[in-house]
């Protein structure tokens, strides 16, 4: 693969009419007014956002060159917030559409300096483990990490202090900050969008060296701009992955805690592991308990599509799933996570993980559950760039296929894009 962006921009002039657009002048005029090969935001947007099956990895608005995608404040997900150049980068690294990510994992496979990843089970000394999800080897990671002078902050997540489960990406850069975002937020962030923005007010100089703590989709985003492009992910020095089979939408999940009478503002932790969601108070007593596939629907859609369970991009993985209650199960990738891992070794109680094929298993099924979700091939070696009329090929006429926009915003593309 050579140049910046990992689809061949010349094969992606959608020649598919568009739906629901028929009285827009830019569509009219779209054969001739365009150059050959330009994708626009729109048409990301209406490929995957509108479309519901956006996942909020945040790797359009990192990739866009002329910073034209910001992030919708209240809905999360990326918006256009100045002139689309049809520069095509946003299609590019978006795992929903342009990136197929399945390769991009088996080339992050191929270029791994260790030859199997290592896999533990962990976990933190008291504070960390208290403040964490599962061993708080997370937290303890990165604290140990910053103080050595490793890394000079962390791009984690913590709950907004005015709206109730609810997360934001933060960038820490001591202990005490890493401490307080310890534990899952399961809702996406969009750190990876917002590394500019919490850089600008952070001092960190002019080259600082970041952790990147996200989904692996997230993490998918960041790597693949790391290996073509660089700029966006320059100042990402560690990648780690949570596992994941799903992220959830904040407002239906709130929604669906209260349709089992939980008020959100009480639940001091919520954690998704072993098919069940449990939602607990401050006081350590359980709101509710029940099989995870009760909050289907407030799940991301895009999810479905994904088979990325262990983040199989990042230098280290962290879950639940195979180890004893309180401890993470860590998977160690490369050179970069080796070394992290020893430098954090001190602070942790490592063991063998206790149940390497539950992880499998669950590695297994979300595989499974992607390649009968997706509508196009599944194809570790196929090219890693999707183009938009293949894609348009594949998703049209399914419940996938590319949704027009909403009609508020459409004045607002007819300007910019
Ligand atoms: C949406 C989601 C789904 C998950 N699903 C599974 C699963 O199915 N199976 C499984 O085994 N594990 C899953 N995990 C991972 C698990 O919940 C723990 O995060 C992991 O075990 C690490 O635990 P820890 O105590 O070592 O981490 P901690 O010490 O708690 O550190 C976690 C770090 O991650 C950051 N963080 C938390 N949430 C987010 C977020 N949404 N985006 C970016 N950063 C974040 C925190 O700020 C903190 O720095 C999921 C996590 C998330 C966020
Ligand atoms: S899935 Fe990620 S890259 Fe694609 S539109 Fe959503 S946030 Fe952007
Ligand atoms: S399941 Fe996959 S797409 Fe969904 S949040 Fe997790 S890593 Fe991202």
């Amino acid at each position: 693969m050579s140049g910046t962006n990992p689809s061949s921009a010349a094969e992606n002039r959608p020649g598919v009419p568009r739906k629901g657009v028929g009285n827009d002048p830019r569509e009219q005029h779209r054969d001739v007014a365009e150059a050959p090969g330009k994708i626009w935001f729109r048409d990301l947007d209406e490929a995957v956002i509108e479309a519901d099956r956006c996942v909020q990895c945040a790797s359009c608005v990192a990739a866009c060159p002329s910073d034209s995608i910001g992030i919708d404040a209240e809905e999360g997900r990326p918006t256009l917030v100045r002139m689309c150049t049809g520069c095509s980068r946003c299609w590019d690294f978006c795992p929903r559409s342009g990136l197929r990510y399945e390769r991009h994992l088996e080339l992050a496979r191929e270029e791994r300096a260790l030859e199997e990843p290592a896999t533990y089970a962990a976990r933190a000394d008291d504070a960390a483990a208290a403040a964490g999800q599962d061993g708080g080897v997370v937290t303890a990671l990165l604290a140990e990490l910053l103080e050595a002078g490793e890394i000079d902050g962390a791009i984690v997540a913590r709950e907004r202090e005015d709206e109730p489960l609810r997360g934001e990406a933060v960038l820490a850069t001591s202990r005490e900050e890493l401490l307080e975002a310890g534990g899952s937020i399961y809702n996406q962030t969009m750190g990876l969008g917002r590394i500019d923005e919490l850089l600008a007010d952070a001092e960190l100089g002019d080259d600082p060296d970041l952790a990147l703590v996200g989904t692996p989709c997230t993490i998918q985003g960041a790597t693949a701009l790391d290996r073509y492009d660089h700029a966006p992910a320059d100042p990402i020095a560690l990648t780690i992955a949570l596992l994941c089979t799903r992220s959830f939408e904040h407002d239906r999940l709130v929604s669906r805690l209260e349709s089992f009478g939980v008020d959100p503002a009480a639940v001091d932790r919520l954690d998704v592991s072993d098919g069940r969601l449990r939602a607990v108070d401050e006081s350590g007593d359980t709101l509710l308990e029940t099989p995870v596939d009760e909050f289907d629907a407030a799940g991301l859609r895009g999810c479905d599509e994904c088979a990325d369970f262990v983040g199989d991009a990042a230098d280290i993985s962290a879950g639940s799933v195979g180890s004893a209650d309180g401890y993470t199960t860590v998977v160690v990738r490369s050179d970069t996570g080796d070394s992290a891992w020893e430098q954090a070794a001190p602070a942790l109680e490592t063991t063998a993980i206790d149940r390497p094929s539950v992880l499998e298993r669950l590695a297994d099924w979300n595989r499974r559950r992607a390649e009968s979700t997706l509508p196009r091939e599944f194809d570790p070696e196929g090219s890693v760039g999707i183009s938009y009329d293949r894609h348009r090929e594949a998703y049209d006429g399914t419940d996938r296929e590319p949704e027009a926009l909403n009609p508020a915003r459409v004045h607002q593309y007819e300007e910019w894009c």
